[in-house]
């Protein structure tokens, strides 16, 4: 077992080596950076349902999970606009099993885990006092995250790394099962921050979302207004790997002239109430 699992190891990465992948279609933001994947998506939304089933039992077990009918409900009615365009990006993510729940506690933070596991923590809301375009705004950077598959990428480089520290004899003994994936993609979530291009590449593609879904994009701007006021007082958890700057306010600032028709467009489009 452990053999074919080296072997299949060893072979995809020697095909990855050479290849890289596209994950989205550009959009009109853009989009369109080769990424070098050296782990396969599958495994890494495997590992991701393992990382998010984790997270609900324990939050299950304080009795936060979803504690907040109203919040949940409101969360999901937004997710509700943005899933159906995200098939802009690419149209298998409207196969994917999205999951959309929310952590009572005072934390400020957000994320959307491979495969569209997504967790609002209520204290973002709260704190915040976000409307719903705010959320959105949230929503639609960690929803391009998965879309851009910028945890899997991450993966990837930490396997690179290996690979060129210690070779890879010493891989084939520790292949991408599922218990280490499952880590890592909390790690990523959880710890570390994306590195400023994938930071960028959410920030612009889910001002793309939240304008096709209906939500006023200049919205975004004021979200990270709000983020850099808070930061000032007491640091939250979101901030650790988002900070909140200046100079993601500008980028913003210069994409909405591309995402601006098509939030006009989807104004006209007599949206359902909700
Ligand atoms: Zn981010």
């Amino acid at each position: 077992m452990r053999m074919a699992t080296a072997k299949v190891l060893v072979v995809s990465l020697a095909l990855a080596g050479c290849a890289t992948t596209q994950t989205t279609q550009p959009g009109a933001v853009d989009i369109h950076r080769k990424q070098t994947m050296l782990v396969s998506e599958a495994s890494v939304e495997h590992g991701a349902q393992q990382s998010y089933l984790g997270e609900l039992e324990k939050a299950g077990a304080s009795g936060k999970l979803n504690a907040d009918p109203a919040l949940t409900a409101r969360i999901r009615r937004i997710t509700d606009r943005l899933i159906p365009v995200t098939a802009t990006f690419r149209p298998d993510a409207l196969e994917w099993k999205w999951e959309v729940n929310t952590l009572s506690t005072p934390e400020v933070n957000a994320y959307c885990m491979p495969g569209g596991k997504i967790m609002v923590y209520s204290g973002l809301v709260d704190k915040l006092q976000l409307d719903d375009a705010e959320i959105a705004t949230v929503l639609g950077h960690e929803m391009s995250h998965a879309l851009r598959e910028h945890t899997r990428e991450r993966v990837s480089k930490a396997y690179e790394q290996q690979v060129a520290l210690v070779g890879l004899a010493v891989l084939t003994g520790a292949g991408p099962d599922t218990i280490a994936l499952a880590d890592q993609v909390a790690s990523v979530t959880f710890e570390l921050p994306h590195d400023r291009e994938q930071e960028s590449e959410a920030d612009v593609m889910g001002l793309e979302l939240m304008a096709r879904a209906g939500y006023d994009p200049h919205k975004a701007i004021s979200l990270w207004k709000k983020m850099m006021a808070v930061e000032k007082s007491e640091p939250p958890q979101y901030l650790s790997t988002h900070p909140a700057s200046a100079n993601r306010i500008a980028e913003l600032e210069r994409h909405l002239p591309q995402v601006l028709p098509l939030y006009a467009a989807a104004e006209r489009k007599d949206l359902p109430a909700h």
